[in-house]
């Protein structure tokens, strides 16, 4: 049987999170949407999400799975609210994978404890956490409903008023029916659909369309106060993905390209021949070959996304993240998070508010 948790020893260990970067176990970032402050939440709430948490990973092996509970330097408020991460020991390590595992058999328990107490909660291996908090490493994410709030493609459609033409091919795309089984087929339908539209839609969409997920810029900048590496890997189109890379400061961006007929300053309705195209297995190379441009091993990536042709690259790296996903994709990505601010990311891999403060600070 495991045993009881010592609930009240906790408060002795605020600073005790620092352990063995191979101690096993388990880190549980949980993110509360009601204002409150942390100790009332503590007082009403932490039996309730710990004997959760452990219900999800006792279930393992529960003879042998021995349980404590150390509450972090981490107690603090979010950007919105307060986070607080938890760690749980494990008698023996979990992959990312695993932990998706259980709390997936777990899903109608995890659920009604986010739903009822307004949370969220994302767990993680603590040798991932400690990884991502202690060493660099490259960041990399989708761009339309993800950096920005967006669909580049349905708003470029509305434009010229070809939205519900746009949108059927998306959603045969999404169905899987013929000709759009694969994503360039349904790519090259929709661009075809832009042939017309004049290149200065670029300009009026940056002024007057596009804007920033909240979050977004601060993220980055804490990011690149660590060292990190970033980049926005896109199935949107160059002349919004560039721009938004040099908004945020990343250092990559990689999207579709458009053919523009410099006469009529019009788009051609067609991608440019030889340049890569921007798919599900495209965002997994990227990733691969920006890490190892980088000298950067993949345990040591994150990636953010919120579509189906981002889970490849969630897959993949250290820590996938579906981020305000659609529901498909949350139940498939290795960790997901919804909330109102990307900056949020950052407690996922170790960002103390403290360190969030003084990047932000920063130059
Ligand atoms: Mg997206």
């Amino acid at each position: 049987m495991a045993r009881e948790f010592r609930f009240g020893d906790w408060r002795k260990n605020l600073n005790s999170f620092r352990l063995d970067a191979n101690a096993p176990g388990v880190v549980a970032t949980i993110y509360f949407k009601k204002p409150q402050t942390i100790s009332q939440w503590l007082d009403a709430n932490d039996r309730t999400v710990v004997a959760t948490l452990t219900g999800v990973f006792v279930s393992q092996d529960p003879e042998t799975t021995t349980w404590d509970q150390q509450w972090p330097d981490h107690i603090r408020s979010g950007p919105l609210g307060s986070v607080v991460n938890i760690y749980l020991p494990t008698s023996s390590a979990a992959t990312l994978a695993e932990c998706h595992d259980l709390l997936a058999a777990h899903s109608i328990a995890l659920e009604t404890l986010q739903s009822e107490l307004e949370l969220e909660v994302v767990v993680q291996p603590y040798s991932l956490f400690a990884t991502h908090r202690d060493s660099p490493g490259l960041a990399v994410f989708d761009m339309d409903s993800t950096l920005i709030q967006q669909e580049v493609i349905d708003e470029l459609a509305r434009a010229i008023g070809r939205y519900d033409e746009v949108a059927a091919i998306t959603e045969a795309a999404m169905r899987g029916e013929a000709p759009y089984t694969d994503f360039e087929a349904s790519l090259r339908a929709r661009v075809a659909l832009l042939k017309g539209v004049p290149i200065s839609i670029w300009e009026d969409m940056k002024r007057d369309v596009i804007t920033l997920t909240p979050g977004a810029r601060e993220l980055v900048k804490v990011l690149r106060a660590r060292g990190w590496k970033t980049a926005v890997l896109s199935g949107g189109f160059t002349p919004l993905a560039t721009w938004v890379a040099a908004e945020l400061g990343l250092d990559y961006a990689f999207a579709n390209h458009l053919v523009e007929d410099p006469e009529s300053k019009t788009l051609k309705g067609e991608l440019v021949e030889g340049k890569l195209i921007v798919h599900a297995q495209k965002k997994l190379d990227l990733l691969r070959q920006l890490a190892g441009d980088n000298d950067i091993p993949i345990e040591r990536t994150i990636a953010v996304g919120d579509g189906s042709n981002d889970l490849l690259m969630l897959g993949a790296a250290g820590l996938g993240v579906a981020f305000n996903a659609k529901s498909k994709v949350q139940k498939a990505a290795p960790t997901k998070l919804n909330g109102d601010s990307l900056l949020d990311i950052a407690y996922l891999i170790g960002c103390t508010r403290r360190d969030i403060d003084a990047a932000l600070a920063g130059p």
